[in-house]
């Protein structure tokens, strides 16, 4: 048996390019941007007035001067104007271009307007105040954010300004997800006693959810031969098969030989963790241009088979599929989130232990405290936790006040 180190490093190095795609711009959040973003032009991109006012010229305030008689208004999205006399003003509005022949926009706040005429009332100006220089944030070609960045609502502000309406992204692998087990019924089917809905596949679809994937679903029971058969069927359409369930020690659990006969290479059965040990984790291809039979020179299918405990294929699609994925579209694989152990806490077994916690965050610093759970097949358990701390299996006593890396799934 391998350990949770080992099976991830393992993982990683199965990762696989899907390459990438245009898409439209507002549908780009959450996804991988694949080109560097310049700005098409200076930022701002005129001598840009920053405040609502007047705007005149210097040395005429400093010769004495401080009524102003005004001779237009300059809006915002108006061509620039001139200002005719030197003796004279330009009401300005924020976002407008500075006209020409004024260099100081003095605000609304610090004149009085009466009878056609501005009157300063503060005897503090700068020449050139409250005028945002052209080109002072960005110059043209500037690079504004870099390949490879997970695009967030600041991004699309940007590909915005700059005109990006479709942009370069990571395509997305196509994902299958498949539940085993003859126990398992739809959602909006009543159980019989000894039924369950299969509530792993809708885990895992929103699991995928939360990195953009779509990703399809099946049903199988725990019949041999139409497993393999819909398997073969699934290896040649997808990118990554997830499967929960069946491939554990039980009379039923099927997955680990047919997938080994259909020629998936295993890369690992079972790891030092708990839950989720029996995981099985395999890849096949990329296959050869002359195969017939797939008739994609580049086709490779990645297998990740969960136990079939509803903790176990959540914890194992946030611990090995989220940073293959991630890795895969080009993000590089960091463990940055941390908990600190609220209590003592103590896990005998030689195996790394995802420790269900509620978080907190005091003063700054991330506290994680146990869920009591009663093992992997709680579910229920999920929902009042925000995430595992991963303790490690070389240790049984973990001590309060200790730090401990996380593994989060609600950030709020
Ligand atoms: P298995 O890994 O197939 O032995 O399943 C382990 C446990 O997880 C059994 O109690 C199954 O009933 C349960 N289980 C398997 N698949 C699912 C699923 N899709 N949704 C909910 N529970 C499941
Ligand atoms: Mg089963």
């Amino acid at each position: 048996m391998i350990t949770v180190e080992k099976a991830l490093e393992i993982i990683l190095a199965e990762s696989q390019d899907f390459g990438v795609e245009k898409i439209p711009f507002m549908e780009s959040l959450g996804r991988v941007l694949k080109e560097d973003i310049g700005a098409d032009r200076d930022f701002p991109p005129f001598d840009r007035v920053s405040m609502d006012g007047i705007a005149i010229y210097y040395d005429t305030y400093k010769k004495g001067d401080i009524t102003f008689p005004i001779e237009s208004i300059q809006a915002a999205g108006a061509e620039q104007l001139s200002l005719k006399s030197q003796q004279n003003c330009i009401e300005v509005m924020t976002g407008a271009v500075v006209p020409k022949n004024v260099d100081t926009v003095i605000p609304y706040e610090l004149v009085e307007i009466k009878d056609g005429k501005a009157e300063l009332s503060t005897d503090t100006i700068k020449q050139g105040q409250n005028i945002h220089r052209k080109g002072l944030d960005r110059k043209q070609d500037d690079l504004l954010i870099k390949q490879n960045t997970i695009i967030s609502s600041a991004e699309i502000g940007v590909l915005a300004t700059v005109g990006k309406a479709t942009v370069k992204v990571a395509k997305q692998p196509k994902v299958m997800i498949v539940s085993t087990g003859d126990e398992l019924i739809e959602v909006d089917k009543i159980p019989l006693n000894h039924q369950i809905r299969r509530s792993n596949v809708y885990t895992l679809v929103a699991l995928l959810q939360e990195l953009k994937i779509q990703a399809d679903t099946a049903h199988i029971n725990d019949d041999k031969a139409i497993l393999k058969q819909k398997i073969e069927g699934y290896l040649l359409d997808y990118d990554v098969l997830l499967f929960s369930g069946a491939v554990s020690k039980g009379k039923f659990d099927f997955l680990p030989e047919i997938l080994e006969e259909l020629g998936v290479k295993k890369q690992f059965h079972k790891v030092k963790q708990r839950p989720g040990k029996p995981f099985w984790f395999g890849a096949i291809g990329p296959f050869s241009i002359n195969d017939m039979k797939i008739g994609n020179g580049n086709h490779k299918t990645t297998i990740f088979a969960f136990p079939g405990n509803p903790v176990s294929t959540f914890v194992g699609c946030l611990k090995y599929f989220y940073p293959w994925f991630r890795k895969s579209i080009g993000i590089e694989y960091k463990n940055l989130d941390y908990a600190i152990l609220s209590e003592d806490f103590t896990f005998q077994p030689a195996l790394t232990y995802f420790l269900q916690v509620r978080l907190q965050n005091e003063n700054g610093r991330i506290i994680g405290t146990p869920v009591k759970g009663k093992g992997s097949g709680d579910l229920a358990n999920l929902a009042d936790a925000d995430g595992f701390l991963e303790l490690p299996a070389d240790k049984t006593e973990f001590r309060k006040g200790e730090t401990f890396p996380l593994i989060r799934y609600r950030q709020y």
